[in-house]
């Protein structure tokens, strides 16, 4: 597979170099270079980066950390001497945009709170690298929108970071509603929440994307959607907070429930103060339970022919890396494209609209 890959590189490099002039900066780095792997910067080093992120670009084929985008330079020495990352490839956010010419990156990867998503997704795509931008997409429909166009007009990849989507055992239940192995989908019940005990993070502060809908909500609405194999077209929501000295600005707890075109309904429970992680399809003859569902690793389930789906995996975020890159490389499509994390921003919209007005919204 490797070879194979690389060997499709290679003759896709060979056949650009006639048209380098209209290449985005990465390929024509790449081109000139011919890389084994894709150099990846992470932008902002906080948990996900630093705990996640980083690690899993140790067991990657396709890709390596190459840079980093910081705006705390205390953190500097100690990603220089954990992963040897040059002088060169350390940026911040004024200078970040000279990322543009730096061969040694082909790919940003924006790890940031929501709200500067769009933004430096924006800024990323305009200096002709791949972008990999996380959940949630971005606080709104709007912005998900002007990051694709990005992307799109300077002729880069864009995808966004659910992870789940690349782990097999959630694969194994769309491919039971794709196969219509129970037969049509009557019910979906997803959960995606966990007790945060933090007092004074932006996932508490709307300015900077707040809110459970985006955080953990989007695990719940992928779970309906991957399940059903469909997009909603009815929304109707609750969204409550039991602490309100904490969660002022933002929802702390979100309910709600999809109908999908086929009659299949879902309902939806995310929440900041409550640890729950689970999917309950009901088809008409049958049933599937995954829990966890979302985690990032040891998701397994059953289903009720007795069939366990149950696929360990090394790392979720180094197959989704690796994955991703493997599509820069070939040319192909991106599993999680940016109009993937846009159709579950339209939901949380929706959610939104549906609990301030206390009524069905229509999608
Ligand atoms: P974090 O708070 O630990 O890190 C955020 C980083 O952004 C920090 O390095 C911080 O210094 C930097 N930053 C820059 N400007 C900031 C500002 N104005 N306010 C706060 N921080 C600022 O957050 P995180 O948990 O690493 O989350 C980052 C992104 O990754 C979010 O979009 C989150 O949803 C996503 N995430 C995804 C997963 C997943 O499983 N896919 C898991 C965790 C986080």
């Amino acid at each position: 597979m490797e070879k194979k890959q690389r060997r499709l590189f290679l003759k896709q490099a060979g056949a650009m170099a006639a048209t380098t002039a209209f290449l985005p900066n990465s390929l024509w780095s790449a081109t000139r270079q011919q890389k084994d792997k894709l150099g990846v910067a992470l932008v902002g080093l906080g948990y996900y980066s630093t705990d996640l992120l980083a690690p899993a670009l140790q067991l990657t084929k396709n890709c390596e950390l190459k840079g980093i985008v910081t705006g705390s330079p205390e953190k500097i020495p100690v990603w220089k001497k954990k992963y040897g990352i040059a002088d060169k490839n350390i940026y911040n956010y004024g200078n970040f945009d000279d990322i543009a010419n730096n061969p040694d990156i082909d790919v940003i990867y924006i790890v940031l709170p929501p709200s500067m998503h769009a933004e430096y997704t924006i800024r990323a795509a305009n200096t002709g690298k791949h972008v990999w931008c996380e959940k949630p997409m971005a606080p709104s429909v709007e912005e998900c929108e002007k990051m694709i166009k990005a992307c799109k007009d300077n002729k880069v990849k864009l995808a966004i970071g659910y992870r789940c989507q690349h782990d097999p055992n959630i694969q194994a239940y769309m491919q039971v509603a794709k196969e219509r192995t129970f037969g049509k989908v009557m019910m979906v019940t997803s959960a995606a929440g966990y007790f945060d005990g933090r007092t004074d993070h932006w996932k508490q502060k709307k300015a900077l994307g707040g809110g459970v809908m985006g955080d953990m909500g989007v695990y719940a609405i992928q779970g309906a959607r991957l399940a059903t194999g469909e997009e909603p077209i009815s929304v109707l929501a609750q969204t409550y907070t039991v602490r309100p000295d904490i969660y002022h600005e933002v929802e702390e707890t979100a309910m709600f429930q999809l109908e999908f075109p086929s009659g299949a309904r879902a309902a939806c429970h995310t929440s900041f103060g409550i640890n729950m992680n689970y999917l309950k399809i009901n088809y008409e003859k049958g049933w599937v339970y995954m829990e966890p569902h979302s985690s990032y690793n040891g998701n397994k389930g059953v289903r009720s022919d007795g069939v366990e789906i149950n696929f360990p995996i090394e790392s979720q975020q180094a197959k989704q890396m690796d994955e991703d890159a493997a599509s820069i490389i070939n040319g192909t499509n991106m599993l999680v494209p940016g109009e993937e994390g846009l159709r579950d921003i339209r939901v949380v919209e929706a959610v939104y609209k549906s609990a301030a007005k206390d009524c069905l919204v229509k999608l």
